[in-house]
């Protein structure tokens, strides 16, 4: 090894965070301090997701207009087709353009019955394609959407998926943030084929720093994520170390990184699960820095 690991790792890349809405105060508690610790990395924006069926609306709405008022970190609220007509979405999205949100990650979403296809519901917007072309009518948002490097479950092949994925940015999506992944060769399969099919916009790799193994495997299996069998190896016997298994997860997703980083990936968004420590760490290992002082906490506790 002529280059010693993570030297060659300038950290010039950009990162954005992804949280999803807390349900009790101790974990609002906690979203708030890893926010604290994450925003010194000067994120590119910080986004909060929306439960299935519009389970979390308002609980989405409180936390992404909080971080639009008492941070300096431009909010991302996710946005989803389920369960409700075009209207009530562009209601919902039109009280984020009044609370100074500017910047939806607008997503078809899931049937709220688990195993049970998506059905469009009367009055509402089929997809994300639609979805975006409503939002683009209604406040000139920037739009994130979603893209899948290994196929999403309801599409028929993989060029059905690419071809989704342009429409969605021909609507008026400006990037793309992937599903996760565990392998940089999977995503430099996928960013290779968007671009012979003339996809042009910015596909940010999603990366997820694994908190618990076989939740990972599980929700891999759901959404048709492959998971290398040397990964199970370097989790085995970990399950009663949780202090070992975060070392281990943050050395195995700061190798992806770095190896996205090779490829030429600058910008990366993170799946936080709401806790701060690894993706710190990750953001940390490649070369990212707090661009101001981290406020002392008991965060390690
Ligand atoms: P779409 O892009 O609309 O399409 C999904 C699939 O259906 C594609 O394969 C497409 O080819 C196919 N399809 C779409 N329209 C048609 C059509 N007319 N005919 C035939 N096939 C069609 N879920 C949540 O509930 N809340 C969240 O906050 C959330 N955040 C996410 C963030 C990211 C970055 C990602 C990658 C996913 C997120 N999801 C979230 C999950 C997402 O809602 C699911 O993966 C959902 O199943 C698909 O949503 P989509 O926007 O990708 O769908």
């Amino acid at each position: 090894l002529a280059t010693p690991l993570f030297a060659d790792l300038a950290g010039d890349a950009r990162v954005s965070f992804e949280f999803f809405p807390p349900k009790t105060e101790k974990m609002e508690e906690t979203l708030w301090q890893s926010l604290q610790t994450l925003s010194p990395l000067g994120p590119r924006f910080v986004s909060v997701t929306y439960g299935a069926g519009g389970t979390t609306r308002e609980r989405t709405h409180a936390t992404v207009a909080r971080v639009a008022r008492d941070t300096a970190i431009p909010a991302a609220a996710h946005l989803t087709c389920v369960a409700a007509t075009r209207d009530e979405i562009d209601a919902v999205a039109d009280a984020y353009w009044q609370a100074g949100v500017r910047h939806i990650v607008a997503l078809r979403g899931d049937s709220p019955v688990p195993g049970e296809k998506f059905q469009s519901p009367v009055g509402g917007y089929a997809n994300a394609v639609e979805l975006v072309e409503g939002l683009r009518k209604l406040h000139p948002f920037e739009i994130s959407v979603s893209a899948y490097p290994e196929c999403h479950p309801d599409s028929v092949d993989a060029a059905a998926d690419i071809d989704n994925l342009k429409r969605k940015l021909d609507a008026g999506a400006t990037r793309a943030i992937t599903q996760f992944f565990h392998e940089a060769e999977t995503f430099f399969r996928f960013r290779d084929v968007a671009t012979k099919a003339g996809v042009t916009a910015e596909i940010v790799p999603g990366i997820m720093p694994i908190v618990n193994f076989g939740a990972v495997q599980r929700m891999s299996a759901m959404c048709g994520t492959v998971v290398p069998p040397w990964m199970g190896t370097l989790f085995e016997g970990l399950d009663d170390h949780p202090a070992a298994r975060q070392l281990v997860s943050a050395t195995i997703a700061a190798e992806l990184c770095r190896r996205l980083y090779a490829g030429g990936v600058r910008d990366l968004h993170f799946y936080t699960l709401n806790r701060a420590e690894l993706s710190y760490a990750i953001c940390h290992l490649l070369g990212i820095r707090a661009k101001v002082p981290v406020p002392a906490r008991a965060e390690a506790a």
